[in-house]
């Protein structure tokens, strides 16, 4: 691979010089001749000329946007467009390369989808990169999640379509309700071309998406959440090192029968009702914590985005977990409803015929982006060269000798009126640091959980002169910090200083996140300092070193310099890189064949809607009740057929997805030695599935021969088979691959997978 891979850069390197050099022989066309020369080279779907391409596309940019591509950015172009994976560092402008990729895509007849990871940047990167899609006659919008369904089927019409991945997969799943095929929102795409493609793709790729409907919720978890409530950590329940499994001892599992007055919690009667809402409520007492996993406003429960350490606002835990860390909290239990489809955003990229992406670090998740997706990775090289200084680790014994040195660190950093950006793990410590700054008389900007619009302003004032900003997670945020801000005339004042300061709390459980964090400082050639501190208490070393012991001699304020304690941090962080892809990898396999009879679903459903196979395979089972509707006019018993199988193939996945998810949660009960719980978990899920199509068409015949059809078409309502009248949307946070960082990804790993 490397070869290919060096081969490949050499070639693009070669096209861009030639490229760089055909740039003033257009000088003269005028923008019309521009765009109709760009016509004449994707002619065919095909790039008869790259490199007069890419001075076709700069040309373009120059005029439409003010903007020269450099040298570096028309070779990302170029690899994106033959489907890489392009590694471009924060700041190096992925905007524009992503919007001139998906431009020649577009040029080329194929719909482009650009993912982004919220609204916010899916509005901005429309907007700004407009002109140049434009220029060559191509259309391009955005989809945000205020958009009507009439506003988005005219969006997904673009040539250009930006969108927040949560509301294109949202999309998804509504148009997989539909009984009709002009409902549809969403035009077939070619391409999905995603940025931060590393936080899409790997860190939430196995998060679901969620639809549901309006019937009736889960039952009350009230006397559960009470006996578990009194069990004490040690005596009734112990936590494993990571933080990621709680399990009930024999004396805690005695209590919980003494107090419900039921016999042993292991009894079949008990093992998949009652056993799972105590471990569910036990995750919940034990392993989730306020304001780190989650906050209370307004008496809900609004999850923490572990990723983004911001509200999620439109996340639930599994229903089960969800209720119980509700009545936890003693609040209200929110009704569930009832799930119609799930789809995780690994099935959702699937449905892409091509899939290429960007980001500042795709190196480090070049191994996942190969084994899942079979991308390659190119990196590109930096426009001007990077002079952001990295410095060591400082390492400390315990936490509190490291923050005191936090602390220490950023108030001396402040006294040269350097700005300093804080990345923390969670919102509880950032918090928590803001004060320790505020007693020192530094006030800083805390930036955890708030809308993104407001988000991207404060991150763009992180380069201000003096300024102190203490964020959460960094990764994925995806605005510019440009030293002394907007206003330009500063930002040489700044750089004198040195540029932005970068601050880690403690390291990732990936060193990708960490390189998140890095890379916000010396952007574009600038100055700029890293650092990170750890001490020996961190999560990550705890769980990453278990079993391990280190001895160093700490100094007076607890630093240990010993070079064998820092490779002993690199090597906790590699072992819990590796405990995150296992895991990845075996979620991955429980997901896998689901996503695969989700595309057999598809394929079934958009043969009902498009054809009159429904009314054919009807009239064949049924040909008396054909007879009796032979006087109805086609279109009308087609639909009235095409309704009636719908409904049932719908309903029939819908449960299909409820009893997978039991399976899942209580497979390692299950599967008995006999087994291991991946094959047993195959076995019942391709029966379980046999069994669904026959089931949908034996209830559609059943329905077929007693529901009322007339010129109306079928009454399904009076039979009780309506559809939900109202359906909402939301992701499942079950994902522990979710958290980047140290804290969040204990608690719920264990649980789903
Ligand atoms: P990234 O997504 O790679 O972190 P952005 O796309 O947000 O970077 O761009 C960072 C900044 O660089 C923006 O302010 C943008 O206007 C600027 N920029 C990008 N490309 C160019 C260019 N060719 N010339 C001048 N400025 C550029
Ligand atoms: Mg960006």
């Amino acid at each position: 691979m490397g070869a290919r891979q060096s081969r490949n850069q050499k070639r693009s390197v070669a096209i861009v010089d030639d490229a760089t050099s055909r740039i003033d022989a257009l000088a003269s066309l005028d923008d019309a001749a521009v765009a109709a020369r760009a016509r004449t080279l994707t002619a065919g779907g095909e790039l008869a000329d790259p490199a007069e391409f890419l001075a076709v596309l700069a040309v373009a940019s120059q005029r439409s946007l003010g903007l020269t591509p450099f040298p570096v950015q028309s070779q990302a172009v170029l690899r994106l467009l033959e489907g890489d994976v392009i590694q471009m560092a924060t700041g190096e402008g992925k905007t524009l390369v992503g919007a001139m990729a998906a431009t020649g895509f577009g040029l080329m007849g194929r719909r482009v989808h650009v993912i982004t990871v919220n609204d916010y940047l899916a509005a901005r990167d429309a907007e700004w990169m407009r002109p140049l899609v434009e220029f060559f006659g191509l259309t391009v919008a955005a989809i945000t999640e205020k958009l009507d369904a009439q506003q988005r089927r005219v969006a997904y019409a673009s040539d250009v379509v930006y969108g927040p991945v949560n509301e294109i997969g949202f999309d998804v799943l509504r148009d997989q309700q539909i009984t009709r095929r002009a409902d549809a929102v969403q035009a077939p795409a070619d391409v999905a071309l995603v940025d931060e493609a590393d936080s899409v793709l790997v860190d939430e790729a196995l998060v679901p998406l969620v639809l549901a409907g309006n019937q009736p919720g889960v039952e009350s978890t009230g006397q559960i959440t009470d006996v578990v409530r009194h069990l004490r950590e040690r005596e009734h329940y112990t936590i494993d090192d990571d933080r990621r499994n709680v399990f009930l001892t024999d004396a805690g599992a005695t209590r919980v029968e003494g107090a419900l007055g039921i016999g042993s919690l292991y009894d079949d009667e008990h093992i998949g009702t009652t056993l799972v809402k105590v471990n569910l409520a036990l995750h919940a007492k034990a392993l989730l914590i306020r304001d780190i996993h989650y906050l209370v406003a307004d008496g809900k429960v609004a999850l923490i985005d572990a990723s983004r350490g911001r509200v999620a606002d439109l996340q639930r835990w599994p229903d089960g977990l969800q209720a119980a860390v509700e009545a936890k909290e003693g609040l209200d239990v929110t009704e569930g409803g009832k799930i119609l489809d799930t789809i995780t955003l690994q099935a959702l990229m699937r449905r892409y015929p091509k899939v290429c992406g960007m980001t500042g670090t795709a190196v480090e998740a070049t191994d996942q982006l190969r084994q899942f997706y079979d991308l390659h990775v190119s990196v590109i090289d930096r426009h001007r060269e990077l002079r952001r200084f990295d410095e060591a680790d400082r390492i400390y014994a315990t936490a509190a000798e490291k923050n005191r040195a936090i602390v220490e660190e950023i108030v001396a950093l402040h006294a040269t009126g350097q700005p300093v950006l804080v990345g923390t793990h969670d919102v509880a410590e950032s918090e928590a640091l803001a004060e320790a700054l505020a007693e020192r008389g530094i006030d800083a900007n805390v930036l955890n959980a708030k809308n993104d619009a407001e988000e991207a302003r404060i991150v763009a004032e992180a380069g201000d002169l003096g300024r102190v900003t203490v964020s959460t997670q960094m990764a994925g945020r995806g605005t510019d910090i440009k030293l002394g801000g907007a206003d330009e005339t500063e930002h040489a004042n700044v750089a004198e200083l040195g540029g932005l300061a970068v601050i880690g709390t403690s390291r990732h459980r990936t060193a990708r996140l960490d390189n998140q964090l890095r890379g916000r400082a010396g952007r574009q050639g600038d100055p700029g300092l890293s650092l990170f501190f750890v001490s020996l208490e961190d999560d990550v070393v705890t769980s990453g070193g278990s079993g391990e012991s280190v001895s160093a001699q700490p100094d007076d304020s607890g630093l240990i310099t010993a070079k064998r304690i820092q490779d002993f941090v690199g090597h906790c962080q590699r072992v819990t890189e590796g405990q995150l892809l296992e895991i990845h990898s075996q979620t991955w396999k429980y997901n896998q064949l689901l996503a695969d009879q989700r595309i057999i679903i598809d394929e079934r459903r958009a043969r009902l809607l498009d054809t009159a196979q429904a009314w054919e395979e009807l009239s064949r089972r049924s040909p008396e009740r054909a007879a009796e509707l032979a006087d109805l006019d086609h279109p009308v018993r087609e639909q009235a057929a095409r309704d009636i199988m719908l409904f049932h193939l719908d309903q029939e996945w819908a449960d299909h997805l409820a009893v997978m998810d039991d399976v899942r949660e209580s497979i390692h009960l299950r599967a008995i030695a006999r087994e291991t719980p991946i094959d047993e978990y195959h076995r019942i899920a391709v029966r379980e599935f046999k069994e669904l199509a026959q089931r949908a068409v034996d209830k559609a015949v059943a329905t077929f021969e007693t529901v009322t059809i007339d010129a109306d078409g079928a009454h399904l309502a009076d039979e009780g088979l309506a559809r939900p009248s109202a359906t909402w949307t939301y992701m499942v946070s079950d994902n522990p691959l979710a958290g980047g960082g140290n804290s969040v990804v204990s608690g719920i790993g264990n649980l789903f997978r």
